[in-house]
């Protein structure tokens, strides 16, 4: 690759570590591409995009963002076509999301072009991390933090943005176990539940280790005020098929807007079926349950795209669900959607970006 076709000044490693990657064993997040891309934050604008070799960077212990979480992320994936192209699926959503999680978290924009010309030249450069193999897909993390050497709580005037990529291997996880909890909540409204903010998944982790050790993958959370309605799970956003219909709750301040969401609810639509965003309560899977009803559940996210959900569990009640080979939406869906995204399937939305090398 030619480096005078980058705007973005480039450092590129003197030796790939791209042999070391055997793409059919895959450790998911652990392997990370040769280089990054990193802008900074200084006096009011964003300055000096750069690409560098993937390594660590050098933080003061009072950088602010440690002590008061500034700090929000990003997840999408890349693609590899048949001619070899590599196809990102609805980057600018990815973009346009985390200025709104910068906006909650006091944080500034980030410019278009940084995220864009940064995402396709990093992607050129690392374009042999991007697996080939049908299933896989390279990873990709931009994320941005307060970098203020000050440990006053107020927000920083200093912050880094950053992207870099990981391969990642087919999604073969198991049907899930989720159980619907009763007390904890991930999210409130007026707070900041519906932007990655990174406090937002630390503070998961307790009550998501405490379902898994009663023997559930994943928790189901409830609404914060009752407990009464369904927002997410863990990191997905749910949906279910309720007699035919596709039903998910809508977006609000305090469920995050999935771009897979509402790709597979737009999806949905284009194949005929049936869909309505609104209030899902616990009572009305439970009792849509009883009726033989509640045909299929699962999450939807970058990582698994749909993660099939075989049992909820609610007060002391193990709901089992059809048989993952008969959900015929959810499968249906998700086998259109994967066409979609690795070009086999026209795109009629303009979800892909093409990035031919
Ligand atoms: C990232 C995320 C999702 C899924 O978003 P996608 O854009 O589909 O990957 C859902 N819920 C939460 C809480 C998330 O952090």
């Amino acid at each position: 690759m030619s480096l005078d076709m980058l705007t973005i000044p480039a450092q590129c490693v003197e030796n790939s570590r791209i042999a070391e990657l055997d793409y059919n064993n895959i450790e998911f997040g652990k392997i990370f591409s040769d280089h990054m891309l990193v802008a900074d934050y200084k006096e009011g604008k964003w300055e000096n995009p750069h690409i560098r070799p993937y390594g660590n960077m050098s933080l003061s212990p009072a950088t602010s963002s440690l002590h008061y979480g500034q700090s929000i992320f990003e997840g999408m994936k890349a693609y590899r076509d048949a001619n070899g192209d590599i196809l990102l699926f609805r980057p600018l959503d990815n973009f346009h999301r985390l200025n709104k999680s910068a906006e909650r978290m006091c944080m500034p924009a980030l410019t278009e072009d940084i995220f864009m010309q940064g995402l396709e030249q990093l992607l050129r450069l690392d374009a042999a991390w991007v697996p080939p193999t049908a299933g896989c897909a390279l990873y990709i993390r931009p994320f941005m933090f307060a970098t203020d050497e000050f440990i006053g709580v107020r927000p920083s005037s200093s912050y880094r943005f950053a992207i870099f990529t990981c391969p990642v291997g087919a999604y073969y996880g198991q049907p899930l176990r989720v159980a619907i909890e009763p007390h904890y909540v991930r999210s409130v409204e007026g707070g900041a539940g519906y932007a990655k903010a990174a406090g937002n998944y630390g503070a998961a982790l307790y009550p998501a280790r405490q379902m898994q050790e009663r023997g559930y993958h994943q928790l189901i959370w409830t609404d914060a005020k009752e407990h009464k309605y369904i927002e997410e799970s863990g990191t997905m956003n749910l949906m279910f098929v309720l007699d035919g219909k596709l039903v998910t709750p809508p977006v609000s301040t305090t469920i995050l807007a999935g771009i897979t969401r509402d790709s597979v609810l737009q999806v949905a639509r284009d194949l005929g079926y049936t869909v309505e965003e609104r209030k899902v309560s616990v009572d009305e899977l439970e009792e849509a349950h009883k009726a033989g009803k509640l045909q299929e559940a699962f999450g939807t996210g970058t990582a698994a795209t749909i993660a099939q959900i075989a049992t909820i569990h609610h007060n002391g009640l193990d709901m089992d669900l059809p048989a993952i080979e008969d959900r015929k939406i959810s499968n249906h869906v998700a086998a259109e959607l994967d066409k979609i995204k690795t070009g086999q399937a026209p795109d009629t939305h303009h979800w892909v970006h093409r990035i031919s090398l």
